[in-house]
């Protein structure tokens, strides 16, 4: 594709779905549940992304699938693809080997018809060892951002990340490689504050400050809990925002799926429907949210409702 990120902001993206639930749905990704509690925040084994080469026919389809809904970027799953988090799967001899062939696959279906962007997240060192761990954070995350650009990605996406000291040092990297970055933060267990205290609104402050090209959230929420913490975003930034929710119907009291007991074994009681995201489509050309996508429990029919609900489509 011969336009930059960039330019795409400028007339809206529609962004791809949830790779690694939709994955463990279908049996090729490890939840990690049979062997602990998942969704402590703690960080171990689960949802990693070696399915790119263990099962690479499995991600190419799905590849396929969120293209022909109509998704104007591809994200390679590199998600949880630093060597730290790799290492504590049992693959981080792999990581070079994994963050290749989630691109090349990725590159491979996109051809001249989407972008493709290196997903890279949280370590989840700083959740297990403090924020003394940052410097250590950096070396693996530097790492795999050299992966990504040398596979040839057309930008970053920076997502998931609860601490925003980590975000920091994320769009540090980002920067040094050279690689155009949009930076969305996760709110747990609230859309309050993330988990080092800070507002959404000054989340949205430092990530623009930070030379991200779009900022904003994803993960966790469905759309209508993910709405006001991106007007409030909106309100300190005059970048582009971006949001990829989630598909999981959230509570008054825990606004994040991964902290409801539904999370990984039972999701299915709390889906929400693909309307809501055709709605979500529809609010976000309204708002102004420049690039719309979905995260965990977004299959291929809820990126096309949301494309239809943002192009405006009857
Ligand atoms: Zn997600």
């Amino acid at each position: 594709m011969s336009h930059s990120i960039t330019e795409l902001l400028k007339s809206g993206v529609i962004g791809d779905g949830g790779y690694l639930i939709e994955l463990e749905r279908r049996g090729y990704v490890d939840s990690g549940s049979g062997r602990e509690k998942v969704g402590t925040g703690r960080g171990s084994g689960q949802f990693t992304p070696e399915v790119a080469v263990e099962n690479p026919e499995a991600l190419r389809e799905l590849h396929r699938e969120f293209l022909h809904a109509g998704a104007n970027v591809l994200q390679a799953l590199t998600f949880f693809g630093t060597r730290e988090k790799l290492n504590r799967a049992g693959y981080g001899a792999d990581t070079e080997k994994i963050n290749f062939a989630a691109v090349k696959l990725a590159k491979e279906v996109a051809g001249d018809r989407a972008l493709v962007a290196g997903s890279v997240s949280r370590t989840q060192l700083t959740e297990r060892e403090g924020m003394g761990s940052l410097e250590k954070s950096r070396d693996h995350i530097a790492e795999q951002i050299r992966l990504l650009k040398e596979a040839g990605v057309d930008f970053l996406i920076l997502e998931t990340f609860f601490h925003l000291a980590e975000m920091k040092v994320a769009l540090e990297c980002a920067a040094k490689a050279g690689l155009p970055a949009v930076a969305t933060m996760s709110f747990r267990p609230l859309i309050t504050k993330c988990s080092d205290d800070h507002t959404p609104a000054e989340c949205a402050r430092v990530m623009t400050d930070l030379g991200a090209v779009a900022v904003g959230a994803n993960c966790e929420q469905d759309p209508n809990r993910m709405l006001p913490l991106l007007r409030q975003m909106r309100g300190t930034t005059s970048l582009p925002l971006a949001a990829q929710p989630a598909a999981f119907r959230t509570t008054e009291q825990i606004h994040s799926f991964t902290k409801l007991p539904a999370f990984p074994d039972e999701l299915e009681t709390i889906q929400i429907s693909r309307r809501e995201f055709h709605e979500f489509g529809k609010l976000a050309r309204n708002e102004g949210i420049g690039y719309a996508g979905g995260c965990c429990g977004c299959n291929a029919a809820y990126i096309k409702a949301l494309a239809a609900g943002y192009t405006d489509e009857p």
